[in-house]
Order: structure tokens, then sequence, then C-alpha cells
């Protein structure tokens, strides 16, 4: 079979009848087990997604399909999905089977797509290099040797590899982004409270967004149409109208793009990427647009602020994982107490266990004004900065991250060094604005390089016909 790029492709072959989605299936159910050494995948629903295939080629013949019918996509381990194991790729989720559908689940349902599995993730949406899992890393499908970015970078390297058409993640920091960057693909967060998190296991509740990971933009504008809009069970997600993405056209008028000087002059930015930008924003003026320089203070502010405000609200999302309600229980226990501190101890891993601790210590009575109440007054600086940046521009462009992937396991020692990958990610999550990651450029090291482009607040159809216009997408 010949691998789809796009689901146009998909629609196209399935019109003129020269596949069906059983066989589309099929070949991506083959592709998964070629593809093991790549621990994209935790889960592959095999029989489900074949019955699901099937009733999908009969909903074609007699023209009862959805939007999405022949669609073959996979979730992030961190979304529930009824009946189904869902772990965060955590050992404190063991066994757990999800008792409900997120809406984002149910809405692909609904369209038509064909579920193939569920995908590797840092645990609880913690990391930048999809590392921090109990199911192993997942490694770059450009070069196994190096990471595939994190937290969804199952996500990413599943899309990468051909594994299914498309995929979810979540983006709290950057992670929907900075793997689809890593691995040479399309990544969307959309703006907060545009897409339900129903269903979603919570990291930090006021950063969270569900996105797709896809080859094409049209396809990731297309999924958005899909899972966006009012949920009775989201009380934080927008009524606004949900537009037509897919549909929508780039006006003829020039644009004005920013891009963050600082950005661009930032000490550990790899100098062939921000060349690779720096011709970007010529070739961007060559061709009508205005393209000028910001400044933005806050730069060194954004990891920090991000930081303690996620460990935060982690350490209180997460204190439902104690040993009772789900998943793992400890076999050391003598009482309540012990477990608690025992099945939390066995149970999460370093990382989250160091989370857990720092956003407890930034809660804390006597730390809460020196660290939490600061860093959202700092947050609150930060929305008010970027709000006034789309005042003057429709578009803020910058390296979706500062190099290109590095070797698995080099930089797994030192937290404040792998926290540092969001550098260019993060603005968006704190002030809520939709961003794409969308590759641009081949590295000289044989990586692909992302470009980043954030829009207003509600601005996707802007954002993803300016980012078809970027890709080159007809
Ligand atoms: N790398 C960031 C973190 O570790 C982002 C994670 C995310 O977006 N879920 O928190």
């Amino acid at each position: 079979m010949t691998t789809f790029r796009s689901f146009k492709q998909v629609q196209s072959a399935l019109s003129n009848q020269l596949t069906t989605c059983v066989e589309i299936t099929n070949s991506y159910l083959q592709k998964i087990e070629e593809h093991n050494h790549l621990n994209a995948f935790i889960q592959v629903y095999t029989d489900e997604a074949l019955s699901q295939a099937l009733a999908v080629d009969r909903k074609l013949e007699n023209g009862t399909a959805g939007k999405l019918a022949g669609m073959v996509i996979a979730i992030k381990d961190n979304l529930c999905y009824k009946d189904h194991k869902v772990s965060a790729s955590s050992k404190i989720l063991d066994g757990f089977e999800s008792l409900f559908s997120a809406t984002v689940v149910d809405r692909l349902l609904a369209a038509d797509a064909i579920i193939i599995g569920r995908l590797n993730c840092d645990e609880f949406a913690m990391g930048s290099a999809n590392e921090n899992t109990i199911y192993g890393t997942v490694k770059n499908p450009l070069d196994n040797t190096k990471v595939a970015g994190g937290s969804s970078g199952g996500s990413a390297a599943a899309v990468a590899a051909g594994l299914c058409l498309a995929t979810l993640g979540s983006d709290t920091g950057g992670s929907i982004r900075q793997p689809a960057a890593f691995c040479g693909i399309v990544g969307l967060k959309p703006t907060y409270s545009r897409v339900s998190r129903y269903g979603l296991i919570a990291y930090a509740s006021s950063f969270d967004q569900i996105g797709p990971l896809t080859n094409t933009v049209q396809d990731s504008a297309l999924l958005l149409e899909v899972i966006a809009g009012e949920d009775e069970f989201d009380s934080t997600v927008s009524t606004r109208k949900v537009d037509e993405y897919s549909k929508a056209p780039l006006s003829d008028s020039p644009k004005r793009i920013a891009y963050i000087k600082e950005c661009l002059e930032s000490k550990g930015l790899d100098p062939e990427i921000k060349l690779v930008i720096e011709n970007k924003i010529e070739e961007l003026k060559a061709e009508g647009h205005i393209v000028e320089p910001i400044s933005f203070s806050y730069l060194d502010y954004l990891v920090p602020t991000y930081y303690v405000i996620t460990t935060a609200e982690a350490s209180s999302n997460l204190a439902r994982f104690d040993g009772v309600h789900y998943g793992y229980r400890s076999e050391n226990i003598t009482n309540l107490e012990s477990t608690y501190i025992n099945s939390r101890t066995e149970g999460f891993g370093e990382e989250v266990k160091r989370r857990i601790m720092l956003g407890t210590f930034v809660l804390s009575a006597g730390y809460h004004d020196a660290y939490f109440t600061k860093a959202q007054k700092i947050r609150r600086l930060i929305q008010d900065k970027t709000n006034e940046m789309f005042k003057d521009y429709d578009f803020v462009i910058s390296p979706t991250t500062p190099h290109t992937p590095f070797a698995i396991g080099t930089k797994h020692t030192d937290p404040t060094i792998m926290y540092l990958e969001d550098i260019f990610t993060v603005q968006a999550n704190l002030a809520g604005n939709p961003a794409i990651s969308i590759p641009i450029q081949n590295h000289s090291n044989g990586m692909s390089i992302g470009l980043h482009i954030m829009a207003d607040n509600f601005k996707e159809s802007d954002l993803l016909a300016f980012s078809k216009y970027m890709n080159k997408e007809g």
C-alpha cells in the first residue's frame, strides 16, 4: 500500500475504490509491528480498529460516513477511552481502565475516525524527551539514537514514522509542538479553552490543552474542527462558535509578523537554526509581508514562572493518586498512612515526585507569597504583554526549539537543563494563545527544524491559513 501523508490522499484512494478502511488499517497495523523498536505505541487495538474500519467501510458504501471516515488515529496515553487502559505512562495507574471517554475521543469516533491504539508519553506529561516513562524511551524515527521530544513523543514519532495518519497529544508547555518539531511534523496547540479537557488526565489545569499532530496543516485544521467547541462536561471550555478551520482562506493582504529579538539572540540557540529563521524573515519580507523585531523583556522569566505554577497545580491534581482510588497500591502497607506513602513513593517516577514536592513547597504557608503569588503576577504581566503584541501584529514567529533533538540519555541528569527546552513554547501556554510548529527546513545534521507561529486568542483560522502558506500546502 502507498504511504498516505494526508487525509486528502486517503479520501481520494477511498472514493476511487483503490482501497478500503480495513486495508488501510491492516497496513498501519503491520507498520506498527515493524516499528516496535520506536516504543511509540503502548497498546494496539488490533481487533477493535479492524471492526471500526469495517463499520466505516459500510457507512462509506451507503453514504452515511462522517467527516473523518478512514482517518486512522492514535491517542496519547493521558486521554481516557471508555473500557480501555490509560496510565499516563505511570506505574501508579497500573491496571486502571477508563470509566468514560474523553470528549475528544467521543468526537473522533462520532466523526468515524478509526482509533488504532494508545501512545507512549512522559509520565503525567512531564518532560521534554519522552524518557520519563515506564514503557521505555521513545526513539526519533529520523534518527533512532535521538529523542523524539516530549511529552507527546509517542504521538509525534507515530505520525512521522507513518504508523497512523494522525494523533492527539496534549500541550501544557510545549508537549505537542516540541516533539512535532523534533520529528519533522506539524503540531498545534489550540487557544486555552478551545478544546474540552474532559477526560484528559490533568497535569496543570490552567495550561493543559489537547491538540493534533499531523503531517499537514490541513489535517490539523480538520481535526481541530472536529474536537473543538462547547462541552457540558468542562466548565472552562469556550462557548464561542467553532470556525471551519479546514476551509479558512488566507487573505491577500500582507501579514504583520513580529519576531522576538531576545529569542534570536538567546545564548542557547543553535547558530544554524538562527540562520534558517533569519532567512525565513527575509523571504517573508521579499513576499511583501511586514516583518519586524520586537522586544520581550520577560523571556528569562517564562520558564521559571511556568515551573512554579505548573508544579503547584500538579501537586494538587496528582493528590488523587493515593493508592486507594486508582491503579497501583503498594503491597507494603499496614495502615492508611502507609498506603498513601508507599503507594505514591513506589508508583510515581522521579520527575513526577520532584514536581509534586516543588509544587507543594511553593504552595506552602511560608512560601506561598514568595513563589506562587509572585509567579501568578508575572503570568499576568506576560499575558498583558502578549496581548499587546497582537494589537500590532497578526503573528509572532520564532524557532520551536533552541536546537535539534539530542541523543537519548544525555540530558536526563540535570532537570533544570531539560526545563530550558521549553523556552520558546511556554509563552503560548502562560498567555493561553494558539501556536503551531511546522517543519521548515532540514538541519545539516539531518534533523528537522520547526518554525513556531503564535497568533491572537481564538485566531486559529488565521493561524492555520498562514501555516498552510508557510508549509507550501496548496
Ligand atoms: N516540557 C514541559 C514540561 O515538562 C512541557 C510538558 C507539556 O507540555 N506537557 O512540563
